[in-house]
């Protein structure tokens, strides 16, 4: 798996339900209590699309 993959941020539309990935948009790696190991962290940023607003 690429890093790019496993730290992603996307953009949802809520108006025409359509997701972007935002490249652009750096995503923080939490850390995790003992005993967890975090493999992927997704975000997901919901709102309105610039064809939308
Ligand atoms: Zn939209």
């Amino acid at each position: 798996m690429k890093v790019h993959d496993i730290l992603n941020a996307h953009f949802y539309c809520d108006a025409c339900e359509m997701v972007k990935c935002m490249e652009e948009i750096p995503v923080k790696h939490y850390q995790m209590p003992n005993g967890y190991l975090n493999n992927e962290t997704e975000v997901m940023i919901k709102g309105r699309c610039p064809n939308c607003m």
